[in-house]
């Protein structure tokens, strides 16, 4: 069965084409620049040249026909005819409370993930469309909706309340939803795999750690916390998003600084996080050679992200009366030997180690704690297309 894997943004897409009675990518891409001058295709077959493609494309739509036109191209393409993508699976950002698994959507799906853009304003729309476009491109064939929010759905009352009024929960829906839910999930049930452990008999923390960051605790297989709140804004400090602040700060700054609510909006999210602290970069890697070169605020921002992830590692191993396991995946999580080494330090009162040996490991599987850590921790690099593609099997069948 060949699944096509969609993930569409405000101006980009990137896809995947899978074999799935192998598990293995028959092409894969990303459109940039849809709806701005210059947008362009880079598509992927394994084992032919990868090919850039430039030509207008103004909308969703007339990006996932070109994707579809280079998929099945005699030269650059990996199948003959459409007929042979038995099933297409998207993924969508925002699924309030209504979906805590994968969907087959239908015209009430549909029109929940309407309800649903008032939460997900930059997100949702660009999901839409591209289903809706996917739906008339390839008519007859299932379209499944596999949601960020969903695996968060599980965690309890006492973890997604917010300590305001109640009425504006009822009223708004506003409440902790988390997100990466679908790298979370892919992640923790690998690590059990590779623990040779059911998940169910395991207490996880994973780390994901990109330009988006978020920490989970996941019990048995469920999470049961996260550190992404009603927007993908709370929690850890990110590559331009601020995470946890006191509010305060909000209406202090746009006083004193005389912000409007989008200004102060676009501080929060664009101009914080490490780069705000370093004023460096938003890219890890960039912060990293600052500080090595002795920038001072490159160097507080790495300790001030790190610093944060540590008290989430500690504050989820109290949350769930213990920890078998710490992941780390993303960019950063999967690539940075040194950050990880930094978080985990301070940790070992909690049974957490790492091995400076088995840590100096990129983007690979990799167990990195000692053996006789009581806590493992692992490298797990993420693969969200997979887990979406494996949700769209498992729903049509
Ligand atoms: P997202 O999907 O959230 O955009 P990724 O998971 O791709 O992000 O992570 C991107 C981030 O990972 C980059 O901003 C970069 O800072 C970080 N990163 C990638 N490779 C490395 C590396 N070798 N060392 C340090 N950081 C890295």
């Amino acid at each position: 069965m060949n699944v096509l894997v969609i993930n569409c943004g405000s101006s980009s897409l990137k896809y995947q084409l899978m074999n799935m009675s192998d598990e293995s990518v028959l092409a894969k891409g990303l459109v940039e620049r849809i709806g701005i001058e210059g947008s362009q295709l880079k598509h992927e077959v394994p084992g032919k040249d990868k090919e850039v493609i430039k030509v207008p494309m103004n909308d969703h739509k007339e990006a996932l026909t070109e994707v579809l036109k280079a998929i099945v191209d005699e030269k650059i393409g990996a199948i003959s005819s459409l007929d042979q993508i038995q099933a297409v699976g998207h993924r969508v950002v925002h699924a309030g409370e209504y979906y805590s698994a994968s969907v087959v959507i239908n015209d009430d799906v549909m029109q929940r993930l309407e309800e649903c853009i008032t939460l997900a304003p930059l997100h949702n729309p660009p999901n839409i469309i591209g289903i809706k476009a996917l739906q008339e491109l390839i008519p007859g064939i299932p379209n499944i909706a596999v949601f960020d929010t969903a695996f968060h759905q599980t965690m309890p009352p006492k973890a997604y309340i917010y300590p305001i009024p109640y009425e504006l929960y009822e009223k708004h829906r506003i409440r902790r939803y988390g997100f990466h839910g679908t790298s979370h999930r892919y992640v923790s049930q690998r690590a059990a795999e590779m623990l040779g452990k059911d998940v169910k008999d395991l207490k996880l923390i994973s780390c994901h750690l990109g330009n988006g960051a978020s920490v989970a605790a996941i019990e048995g297989g469920k999470s049961v916390a996260t550190s992404m709140g009603f927007t993908p804004l709370e929690g850890l400090a990110m590559g331009t998003r601020c995470g946890d602040i006191d509010p305060a700060i909000v209406t202090f700054i746009m006083e004193k600084e005389n912000l409007s609510m989008n200004e102060v909006n676009d501080v929060l999210n664009k101009k914080s996080g490490v780069f705000g602290i370093s004023g460096v970069s938003s890219d890890f890697r960039d912060i990293e050679e600052a500080a090595a070169a002795g920038n001072e605020r490159a160097v507080l921002a790495l300790e001030a992200f790190d610093d944060r992830v540590k008290q989430y590692i500690a504050a989820y191993a109290a949350a769930m009366g213990g920890v078998d396991a710490v992941i780390f995946t993303a960019g950063l999580g999967e690539n940075s030997a040194l950050n990880r080494k930094n978080i985990c330090e301070g940790l070992e009162f909690m049974g957490v180690q790492v091995s400076d040996e088995l840590n100096n490991v990129r983007g690979k599987e990799v167990v990195i704690s000692p053996a006789d850590s009581k806590v493992k921790v692992l490298v797990v690099p993420t693969n969200e297309e997979l887990m979406i593609a494996r949700d769209t099997v498992e729903l049509t069948k």
